[in-house]
C-alpha cells in the first residue's frame, strides 16, 4: 500500500524517528549510535534484488525486504546463499511504486554505508540516514520515487539537522557506484540542492 503522501504534510518523523505513516518492517540489523550522534546527513543509494543484467531486472517480490531482515530464501536464486550472509540495513527503501519502507528508527545506526568517510568523517553509518531507492545504476528511477523521496527529506530535515545529502558512490569513491548515473540530482528540492551547492561538495 501507498500511502497517502499527496499532502506536502503528510510525513513525519517521531522523537525516536519513526515515521509511523509508512509500513514498518523491523529489522535487527541496526544498533545505538555511538558518541550519542544526531544524524546530519542523508545517504542515498539503490538496491535491486536478485541481481540482474540491464534490461532483465524485475522490480518486484520481497528479496530486499528479506535481505535487511536476515530472511533470504537462499534457494530462490543463485546468488542469494552469498548475500545471506550479509547483515545490512537501511533505514529507509522507496519501492519502484513510490511506496516507502521503513526499517531501522532513525535515532539508531543502520548498516548501509559500510567503509565510507565524509570530509573527514569516517565511519559515515554513525551519523547518517541511509534511503535504498529500487533501482540499479542502469535504467532510470521513477518519477513517484522522487517524489517520495523529497517527501521523506523534508520529514527528515523537519526532525533532524540534515548538512549533507549525499550518494553512496561519495562517500565510498571507487567501491560504491550507487545512486549512479540515472540518479537526477536536480530533482531533488530546492533546500536540498542548496545544501549540496553550498556544502563545498564536488559530485563523483
Ligand atoms: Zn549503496
Amino acid at each position: 500500500m501507498v500511502a497517502a503522501m499527496s499532502d506536502k504534510n503528510a510525513l513525519v518523523i517521531d522523537a525516536q524517528g519513526v515515521c509511523s505513516a509508512v509500513r514498518q518492517v523491523p529489522s535487527p540489523n541496526c544498533d545505538v549510535r555511538p558518541n550519542e550522534n544526531v544524524p546530519d546527513m542523508v545517504v542515498i543509494h539503490n538496491i535491486h534484488l536478485p541481481p540482474g543484467e540491464p534490461g532483465t531486472m524485475a522490480f518486484s517480490g520481497d528479496a530486499i525486504e528479506r535481505l535487511f531482515t536476515n530472511c533470504l530464501d537462499i534457494d530462490a536464486h543463485e546468488c542469494f546463499a552469498e548475500l545471506s550472509n550479509l547483515r545490512v540495513s537501511a533505514h529507509f527503501l522507496i519501492r519502484r511504486d513510490g511506496e516507502i519502507v521503513q526499517f531501522v528508527p532513525c535515532n539508531l545506526r543502520a548498516w548501509h554505508a559500510g567503509v565510507s568517510s565524509w570530509q573527514g568523517r569516517e565511519r559515515c553509518n554513525d551519523f547518517s540516514i541511509g534511503i535504498e531507492l529500487e533501482g540499479s545504476d542502469f535504467v532510470p528511477f521513477e518519477a513517484i520515487q522522487y517524489v517520495q523521496l523529497n517527501l521523506l527529506l523534508n520529514a527528515l530535515q523537519a526532525r533532524y539537522p540534515i548538512a549533507h545529502v549525499v550518494g553512496h558512490s561519495e562517500i565510498a569513491p571507487g567501491r560504491k557506484t550507487d545512486p549512479g548515473p540515472f540518479f537526477v540530482w536536480e530533482n531533488l528540492m530546492s533546500s536540498v540542492l542548496e545544501l549540496r551547492q553550498t556544502g563545498y561538495i564536488s559530485r563523483s
